[in-house]
C-alpha cells in the first residue's frame, strides 16, 4: 500500500474514456487555443458559480495578477491577505507591484481574521485579498462589511474551494472578482497548468479580457498594455469533462472527510471544523498533531505520505521575512504551522482504505 495526500493521476483514471476522447477532439481539430472548449468552459463555469462571467487564464497565479491589475491595483497600494497560504497569494501582489500587507488567521478555521483588519488599515489599503484555504469558506459577511465601510475591493482566492458554499452561494461569488487555479491537484484540476477569473462585474470582465491578450480589442490591435496568458483547448476540454464531476467529486470528499472526524481519536488529533451554515469543499484535510515528525515517520513506515500546508509561514520564508507589512501579532499562524498535517482526501479514495490510514493514526504511541 502506497497513499499519498492527493492523487491526480487516480482522477484521470476514473473518467479516462471521457477525457482522452475530449482531447483527441481538440488535436484532430484545427483550434488549439481560446477557441470553443474556451467559451464553453467559459459559460459552464460562470454559470456553475452563479455569476455574469468567467474568463479562462493559464494559472491560478495569473488570475490573481490579472484580476488585481484589471482594479488598477499597482504601485503604491497595498492588498491585505493572509501569510498562511499558497504563496502565489502573495507573490501575484508584488508581481504588479503592490505591496501585501500580512494578517494572522482565525485558529479554528485557518482562514483570515476579520478582527485583525483594522489595525493594518491604511489610507494606501485598496483591497482585501481572501482566502477560502484547505477549501473552507472565510468569514465573508464580516470581511465583506468590512471592505464595503472602508471602499475596498473584495478579491476571493478560491483555488482551494471550487464548488464549496457560504449560505447556500458558491465561493467565488461574494467578492468584486474571484480567482481560481486548476493546477491538477485541486478540487478542480486539468492534466497541466490553468486558470479562470469569477465575477459579476461585465465590465470588469470586458478589462481582464483584454488583458488576457495583449490587449487586443481586434487580433493585432492593443487597445490597451496587456500581456499573454491564455487558457488552451486541451485543458479546457478536460476541465469541461471534469466540471461536470466536480459536485459528486465534492461529496466524496465529504464523505471521507466525514469518516476521519467521526473516526480518529480526539485525545491524538484535532480535527477540521467546519463554518457554520457552509459547505466544505475539502481541498484539503489538515489536522494538528502533537509530535507531527514521529507521525510522518509512523505513518510513512506503513506506506501513507502525508503533506504539509504549509511548513514555513510566507512572512518566515527567506524571500518575505522581515521585508513586508504584517499585522504583528500572527501567533495562530505560526501555532499551526509546527503541528499541521494533510491527510490522504481525493474523490478515488475507498472508504476501506480511509479506515485502514484511520487505523494507523489511532495506533501513534499505543
Ligand atoms: C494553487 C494555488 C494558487 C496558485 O495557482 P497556480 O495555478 O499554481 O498558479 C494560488 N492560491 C492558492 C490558495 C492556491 O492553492
Amino acid at each position: 500500500m502506497k497513499i499519498d495526500f492527493a492523487n491526480p493521476s487516480a482522477q484521470f483514471h476514473a473518467h479516462k474514456g471521457e477525457i482522452e476522447t475530449a482531447i483527441l477532439e481538440v488535436i484532430r481539430g484545427n483550434q488549439y487555443i481560446l477557441g470553443d472548449q474556451v467559451k464553453k468552459f467559459e459559460e459552464n463555469f460562470a454559470t456553475y458559480i452563479g455569476v455574469e462571467k468567467a474568463i479562462g487564464v493559464a494559472n491560478g497565479t495569473d488570475a490573481l495578477e490579472l484580476a488585481l491589475q484589471s482594479l488598477e491595483i499597482g504601485a503604491g497600494d497595498e492588498v491585505i491577505t493572509v501569510s498562511w497560504t499558497a504563496v502565489a497569494t502573495v507573490a501575484a501582489i508584488e508581481n504588479v507591484g503592490a505591496s501585501p500587507v500580512l494578517v494572522d488567521i482565525e485558529h479554528e478555521f485557518y482562514t483570515l481574521d476579520p478582527n485583525k483588519l483594522q489595525e493594518v488599515l491604511s489610507p494606501k489599503t485598496k483591497a482585501v485579498l481572501v482566502v477560502h484555504l484547505y477549501g473552507q469558506p472565510a468569514d465573508m459577511e464580516s470581511i465583506s462589511n468590512f471592505c464595503n465601510k472602508n471602499k475596498l475591493f473584495l478579491i476571493e482566492d478560491v483555488s482551494q474551494a471550487h464548488g464549496a458554499t457560504l449560505n447556500g452561494k458558491k465561493l467565488g461569488s461574494f467578492g468584486d472578482v474571484a480567482c481560481f487555479s486548476c493546477y491538477p491537484t485541486k478540487n478542480l484540476g486539468a492534466i497541466g497548468d490553468a486558470g479562470i477569473i469569477a465575477t459579476n462585474n461585465t465590465i470588469l470582465a470586458e478589462k481582464i479580457l483584454l488583458l488576457r491578450e495583449y490587449g487586443w480589442a481586434k487580433r493585432y490591435e492593443s487597445k490597451i498594455p496587456g500581456r499573454n496568458s491564455r487558457l488552451d483547448e486541451i485543458q479546457a476540454a478536460i476541465l469541461n469533462v471534469k466540471l461536470g464531476f466536480l459536485d459528486t467529486d465534492n461529496i466524496s470528499r465529504n464523505e471521507i472527510a466525514n469518516l476521519y472526524r467521526e473516526k480518529l481519536d480526539p485525545n491524538l488529533f484535532k480535527t477540521p471544523i467546519v463554518r457554520k451554515s457552509s459547505q466544505h469543499a475539502f481541498h484539503l484535510f489538515v489536522i494538528q498533531s502533537e509530535g507531527r515528525d514521529d507521525l510522518i515517520s509512523h505513518l510513512n513506515s506503513h506506506g501513507i505520505f502525508p503533506g504539509i500546508h504549509y511548513p514555513k509561514p510566507i512572512h518566515l520564508q527567506e524571500a518575505y521575512i522581515n521585508r513586508l507589512k504584517s499585522g504583528g501579532d500572527m501567533s495562530a499562524t505560526e501555532t499551526v504551522s509546527k503541528k499541521i498535517l494533510s491527510l490522504p482526501i481525493y474523490p478515488e479514495l475507498s472508504l476501506e482504505n480511509v479506515k485502514k490510514i484511520i487505523q494507523v493514526l489511532n495506533s501513534f504511541r499505543s
